[in-house]
């Protein structure tokens, strides 16, 4: 094997699991399988190259200047890549260049701006599990935050999974016995998009994991910490460390967080309530961030999304939230203003972090001059108000004149790409560089002068003073004047009809012209790298800086969205009451807005009206009415206004929702057994503060399957076990008979009104059970034919005829209690069948309404 295929081997064994980007010359290359993998995920050309063996080695390569865009999509894609770069300049290594592995890339560890997504940050997970307790660490490195919790006493899987959910990791550490750990295992295989990587077990080795976290964020943040939650944060700082192969001195602080002090929501939860994108789509269009979403800078849209994911329970972190959303939102002028300010802000935090790690150019320092810029003109703005939380913005704003005059003092006001190739410092910031760029500037001057003087000193008019890569500046004479040629020219070479010398003091100036070139580089990188780390020498000041204007961001856009949207401050207390008065659907709204949306009003307690059960035909309007309960209450804890025209909420420990298996489009395995697992997770997860909101469940199943469930369900949920506020919408009209047999249920109808075929939508939550489900007016609205309707009402007809039947009037029927229900329920099929087979007149039977009958017995059992 050649040399440098034994180096490549070298490295890659050490990094098995890794593409290796093997740098050689101005390319990245890989090979072998690497090459194989790449070129086909890449679409590149594979090639071949010798390596010394029989056969040519597979190879494809990408030009190192481009090589992110493709990492991006190896990264993309789920692999992880190491970039073997050359350690020595080529030119001036003697045998084989040295390489060595800078950089390792996973999802999880990007810094990489043009690789991640702006609007939302990207996480790395680690978990720790030692048979009771589990630690759990999200870190995101680009932006310096790192957050931990633990669950010790009341350790559940779902909990677990329930805040791998909320932060969505890219990339999931875990140790051994944690990945033993049934449903969070297969929870992250297929629920959520994230890469897997079992550590091996050094990573969390628990005095030593532990020890690292101590290290790193001293004893203040850590003292009495849980002692797992360390430990998951300890492997975070290890996988960290072995990625960037740099200090992470930068991450600095550790925030511990109980589940509690959030608004709990399993992942169903989420995307049921489209809280940052659709379900089907996957588009921000349509989701509650969409709408919310008024931000002007990305550090402010990803403060947004963080605080949507995480909905307080805290009432007076709330209130204060309020009071700063409510002093904006009353104030136009001032919010144009600010706006006007915030407009040329840019991404202060993973600039800092570039900055950090040495990565920042003259660019991103520029950028950094250009965004505190701002700060100056936003504090005065500030100091004119009143809410506690624009207060502390105010104080956390460092005007960082300092950092600006240093960066404007020195740095070009449109720097190059690179920093090795000068160019980057202005005139006038170093008295070195200046004299360097004078003798660069005047070198040709110089040489003109030069050439002036030797045809003077030597009476030969053509002389001239030319330049080739070769043998540098020369003088080059007509042959025919050789013999003017005075002493102390050195020949070079002779053309046809011209000499070419060289003397002393010609190479004298070209020593220093070429190399002021060179000289003047290198001066201009040290310059710049020590200005950098001046910079980050000031990074705690400019990161706390760049995190209070994400806030003042953030409440600019809830501001914004309040003011635009017509919303109302709602009363947030520890009352067990949700009380919303003509509340609207937050995004629903946007979208019938050339119609009119019917506002509704919700009232809940936990008391006597505590399980509202929601009848009502298809397309009423049910889903949509408790979903917007469930988003006002998200909305109200998150510090939003809410749309409506008054509301009080007390807040809610979790929210659930949770959809019948064939409304589940989105997770692609609408199944009756997913229901059921997630309506499980429900019952052994809900307190009596939490809000929960069931939308035709049991509809995976049998009729008479599903409505039992359904009712029990109901039952259970309301019953003294749970007894949470809960919003129950069926379309089996049976269970409207609970009201008044079971303590707390009341009924509810979206009305629709029926003429003669036809029905409209009023729209409108009423008391009591609906009347009629109208499905065969609501399939006529839909455009299925006359004659199928028509059957259809005969059909129905003669269902309705039958004793005993749970047909759809069946609210008239008495509400039994369970004992017969269950009874009922398993013999109405057999009854019905029998009764229908009896009055059968088999005379007077086509064979096409035989045919029929079966089926539609069939259908029955
Ligand atoms: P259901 O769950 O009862 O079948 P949905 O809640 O899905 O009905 O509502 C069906 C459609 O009716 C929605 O997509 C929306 O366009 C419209 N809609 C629902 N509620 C309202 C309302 N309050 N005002 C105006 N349009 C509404
Ligand atoms: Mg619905």
């Amino acid at each position: 094997m050649t040399p440098m295929m034994q180096q490549y081997f070298d490295v890659k064994n050490q990094y098995p699991d890794f593409i290796l980007f093997y740098r050689l010359g101005d390319f990245y290359e890989m090979f072998f399988e690497d090459a194989q993998i790449v070129s086909a995920e890449l679409d590149l050309t594979l090639t071949g190259r010798d390596c010394g063996e029989d056969q040519r080695a597979p190879m494809c390569g990408v030009p190192y200047h481009s090589a992110e865009t493709y990492i991006g999509r190896l990264i993309e894609k789920g692999y992880k890549v190491a970039i073997c770069e050359q350690m020595e300049d080529p030119k001036l290594a003697k045998d084989l260049v040295k390489r060595e592995v800078i950089r390792i890339i996973t999802p999880g560890t990007l810094i990489e701006t043009d690789l991640l997504n702006e609007k939302s940050n990207n996480y790395l997970a680690t978990l720790y599990y030692d048979g009771s307790s589990v630690g759990l660490c999200f870190a995101d490195i680009s932006t310096a935050y790192v957050s931990a919790t633990a669950f010790r006493d009341r350790m559940t899987e779902d909990a677990v999974i329930g805040e791998l959910s909320t932060y969505n990791p890219r990339e999931i550490l875990l140790n051994v016995p944690a990945k033993a750990l049934p449903k969070v295992a297969e929870h992250i295989r297929d629920r959520l998009g994230a890469s897997l990587t079992e550590a091996a077990s050094d990573f969390f080795d628990q005095d030593a994991a532990a020890g690292r976290t101590e290290e790193q964020f001293g004893p203040e943040q850590t003292a009495g910490r849980p002692r797992v939650a360390l430990v998951a944060v300890g492997a975070a700082l290890k996988y960290i460390r072995d990625t960037q192969m740099k200090d992470i001195a930068y991450l600095r602080e550790l925030h511990f967080y109980e589940t509690s002090q959030f608004l709990e929501m399993d992942l169903a939860t989420r995307r049921n309530l489209e809280l940052t994108e659709t379900m089907l789509a996957k588009e921000k269009r349509g989701s509650l961030l969409w709408v919310l979403d008024k931000t002007n800078t990305s550090m402010g849209a990803r403060l947004l999304r963080q605080w949507i994911e995480h909905p307080l329970t805290n009432v007076a972190q709330i209130f204060k939230r309020q009071q700063a959303v409510a002093e904006l939102a009353d104030n136009f002028m001032l919010r144009e203003e600010l706006r006007e300010k915030l407009a040329p802000v840019l991404d202060l935090e993973r600039l800092i972090t570039k900055v950090s790690y040495g990565t920042a150019g003259g660019r991103d320092l520029r950028a950094i001059a250009q965004t505190i810029a701002v700060i100056p003109d936003l504090k005065s703005m500030l100091s004119t108000l009143a809410a506690g939380a624009l207060s502390e913005i105010l104080t956390d704003l460092d005007d960082l004149a300092d950092v600006y005059d240093a960066i404007d003092r020195a740095i070009v006001e449109n720097p190059p790409f690179v920093i090795r190739d000068g160019g980057i410092l202005k005139d006038g910031y170093h008295a070195d560089v200046d004299e360097l760029r004078y003798i660069m500037a005047n070198g040709k001057e110089w040489i003109k002068t030069a050439e002036q003087r030797e045809r003077e000193k030597t009476g030969i008019s053509k002389l001239k003073i030319g330049y080739n890569r070769v043998f540098g500046y020369y003088i080059e004479t007509p042959r025919s004047a050789a013999d003017q040629v005075p002493e102390g020219y050195v020949r070079k070479q002779t053309l046809s009809d011209k000499e070419r010398y060289i003397t002393d003091e010609l190479k004298d100036m070209e020593a220093t012209i070429l190399g002021a070139d060179d000289k003047l580089k290198a001066l201009e990188y040290d310059l710049f790298v020590a200005l950098r780390s001046a910079v980050d020498a000031e990074s705690v000041r400019i990161r706390q800086s760049a995190q209070a204007l994400a806030r003042l961001d953030v409440f600019l856009s809830l501001a914004d969205c309040a003011a635009q949207n017509s919303y109302v401050c709602p009363t947030v207390d520890t009352s067990d009451v949700v009380d919303i008065k003509n509340g609207r659907h937050p995004v629903v709204e946007k979208f019938v807005e050339d119609s009119y949306f019917v506002p509704n009003d919700a009232y809940l307690d936990t008391g006597e009206r505590r399980l509202m059960l929601i009848t009502g035909p298809n397309m009423a309007g049910k889903s949509t009415y408790m979903r917007q309960t469930a988003l006002i209450i998200l909305m109200a804890q998150l510090g939003s206004f809410v749309p409506a025209t008054s509301a009080r909420i007390g807040v809610v420990d979790r929210l659930f929702t949770r959809v019948g298996a064939s409304d589940d489009l989105a997770s692609g395995q609408s199944t009756f057994m997913l229901e059921m697992k997630e309506v499980a997770s429900i019952l052994s997860n809900a307190t009596k503060n939490s809000f929960i909101v069931y939308d035709e469940i049991g509809r995976g199943t049998s009729t008479y399957d599903g409505m039992s469930i359904a009712r029990a369900v109901a039952e259970y949920t309301a019953g003294r076990k749970i007894g949470a506020k809960t919003m129950f919408a069926t379309h089996y009209h049976e269970l409207t008979g609970m009201e008044g047999t079971v303590p707390g249920v009341f009924n509810c109808n979206v009305a629709a009104k029926k003429r003669g075929e036809d029905v409209t939508f009023l729209r409108k939550i009423v008391p009591g059970p609906a009347d009629d489900s109208y499905g065969i007016e609501v399939a006529r609205l839909a455009g299925v034919p006359g004659e199928i309707t028509r059957r259809a009402k005969e059909v129905l007809a003669e269902l309705e005829g039958k004793e005993g039947n749970p047909g759809r009037r069946a609210k008239t029927a008495e509400p039994a209690d369970e004992g017969q229900m269950n009874l009922s329920f398993a013999d109405a099929a057999a009854d019905e069948i029998k009764e229908a087979l009896r009055k059968t007149d088999i005379n007077t039977l086509t064979p096409i309404e035989a045919l029929n009958l079966i089926y539609e017995w069939k259908r029955m059992l």
